[in-house]
């Protein structure tokens, strides 16, 4: 079975934590993708307490960088590094896409040639801080997109670089959706509608996102999937699934687990072995195969193309 997923933190887990990508005890490893045939949107997340132990948030990236690129060196026998998603159906290998959450390394516009030139293909513009780009869901800043981050949104157009809004606030989103001729991708988050939080998306929002032609990768944090994480099991992540559904989806919504970038899971969901449970789920649902293959993979590879 194919699958994309459009977003994880295992390279920042494996760098603050140690481990290697082929076997660990985190959420994500090739173990763990067993029995799939994978392209997975590796983050190299800019974490804002962490990247102050080091001289610049430059620095902190080419590190990181540094780090994850020797591990897929070291395992390029199983994974192959890729900046689209052409050769993934038929590649024999794992495959892997670099990306880069949270723009707090971008100062100008040069700054997205150098992500450029290190295969970088998507960037989340803002994680939970609002930056030189633009404004974020978690800070309250209702700033929306600035001036350099129209600016930057426009060189990632022209490049070919896809703008990821997961974690902007509503007004960037909005404003980005007015400024990028490329179709975006909201990599990990829900529908607002069945889970009141600001890193999910209103139906207006999803709208716009199918009228732009993206994609949206649902995020599996209880969190974003229930009022009452607690609650959250694999009921839950259906939920959500089958709202973008009624609102006319099917060619809109991927996964975007947050394998790795999660402290907690739903019920019934340890690590990445348990999209074989999620698959069979949509099996038992009497999901017609293009449904699940779009879901799966093809709704993801679009937007890659
Ligand atoms: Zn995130």
């Amino acid at each position: 079975m194919f699958l994309m997923d459009a977003h994880n933190d295992t390279p920042y887990r494996m760098y603050f934590e140690g481990g290697n990508l082929s076997e660990n005890n985190f959420q994500n490893s090739i173990q763990k993708q067993k029995g799939f045939r994978t392209l997975l949107f590796y983050a190299i997340f800019m974490d804002p307490e962490k990247l102050k132990k080091f001289p610049s948030p430059r620095a902190y990236f080419d590190t990181l960088y540094d780090y994850f690129v020797k591990e897929l060196s070291q395992n390029k026998e199983s994974v192959e590094w890729v900046t689209d998603a052409s050769t993934f159906t038929k590649s024999q290998k794992q495959q892997a896409i670099l990306t880069v959450e949270g723009g707090s390394l971008i100062k100008s516009v040069e700054a997205v040639d150098y992500l450029w030139s290190k295969k970088i293909k998507i960037l989340t513009l803002t994680w939970n801080d609002s930056n030189l780009l633009g404004s974020s869901a978690m800070s309250g800043d209702a700033g929306g997109l600035t001036p350099l981050g129209r600016q930057v949104v426009q060189k990632m157009n022209s490049l070919g670089m896809i703008s990821d809004l997961s974690h902007a606030s509503d007004k960037t989103f909005w404003d980005v959706m007015k400024v990028s001729e490329k179709p975006v991708l909201v990599s990990h988050s829900n529908a607002r509608s069945l889970c009141n939080h600001p890193r999910n998306i209103t139906d207006e929002m999803f709208r716009a996102l199918m009228e732009n032609g993206g994609t949206l990768g649902i995020n599996f944090y209880p969190s974003f999937l229930e009022d009452e994480p607690q609650k959250a099991d694999l009921e839950s992540i259906f939920h959500h699934i089958e709202h973008f559904l009624e609102l006319g989806g099917e060619n809109h919504i991927g996964f975007g687990s947050d394998f790795d970038g999660v402290d907690a899971l739903p019920k019934g969901i340890t690590d990445f072995s348990s999209f074989s449970k999620i698959i069979k789920e949509m099996e038992r649902r009497n999901y017609p195969k293009n449904l699940i293959e779009k879901i799966c993979y093809k709704n993801m590879m679009r937007i890659l193309s």
